[in-house]
């Protein structure tokens, strides 16, 4: 019996960086580097004026492509906003939910994150939903709680029969971009509590089969010992996948 049975899943967050020349450039010089590590599948999460480059040339390739948010809604009077048919339509596969900066600084909420999960789910879309606690709110012993609420709130309404897409990314707020990584037990435990109330909320055999990601300050040297957790299939990525080699050096780590 494997340790863990869940193919690794590892993202880039490339979040508001590259031009569609810098997005190219950076896929042809990681494609031959990562070529021999087919455990796991490669996700780019690019803004939204890079997707249809990254997806050109991805096309050919074990490359997935994801939208870093979209709206809920096929069309309307929503300026700035995309659209999960403009993706669709641009051959774009996965979408991130919930990134902490968008909880931060776009008034992302726990509500907003479910109509979007509702939404991707129904267009066929992979979501990647973003959970995760503040430091304030891990001091005061508050992650398992806020955890709990985060999922169950995304999970709600959700019909079991459609989540099998659904991929999870445990962000502690405290870890992204600061150089401070979850512990291996931190961050395994996290995912255990995530687990858990995806079995309450979907299914026991949902939260078997759900791949839960960690994201937050994931590097080439800490990625092998976080991968080899029975509760972490993969990473996601921010800074450290902005550069070809280093992101691919993690796809290499994450076999385990
Ligand atoms: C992220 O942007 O989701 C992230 C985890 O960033 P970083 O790896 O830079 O902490």
């Amino acid at each position: 019996m494997p340790t863990n049975p869940r193919k690794k899943l590892i993202a880039a967050n490339w979040k508001m960086y590259k031009t569609p020349d810098e997005a190219v450039a950076f896929i042809k010089a990681f494609l031959p580097l990562a070529a021999p590590h087919s455990h796991a599948e490669v996700v780019l999460c690019a803004s939204p004026t890079l997707l249809p480059a990254v997806v050109d040339v991805a096309r050919h390739h074990p490359i997935r492509v994801a939208a870093q948010d979209m709206h809920w809604l096929d069309q309307g009077a929503y300026t700035g906003e995309t659209s999960p048919l403009m993706l669709m339509a641009l051959g774009v596969t996965h979408v991130l939910i919930g990134h902490s900066e968008r909880r931060q600084y776009f008034n992302e909420t726990d509500e907003s994150v479910n109509l979007k999960l509702k939404s991707a789910l129904a267009h066929g879309l992979i979501p990647i939903v973003c959970v995760g606690e503040l430091l304030a709110e891990r001091e005061a012993n508050q992650t398992a709680e806020v955890l709990e609420r985060q999922t169950s709130i995304a999970l709600s309404g959700i019909d079991p029969a459609a989540a099998a897409p659904l991929v999870i990314a445990y962000e502690p707020v405290w870890a992204i971009g600061t150089g401070r990584t979850a512990t291996p037990e931190i961050a395994n435990e996290a995912h255990n509590i995530i687990r858990a109330q995806i079995a309450k909320s979907l299914s026991p055999a949902l939260a078997a089969s759900t791949r839960i990601l960690y994201g937050g300050s994931v590097k080439p040297d800490n990625t092998a010992t976080l991968c080899a957790c029975r509760d972490i299939d993969g990473a996601l990525v921010g800074g450290a996948s902005l550069d070809p080699v280093s992101f691919a050096k993690i796809v290499a780590n994450s076999a385990a």
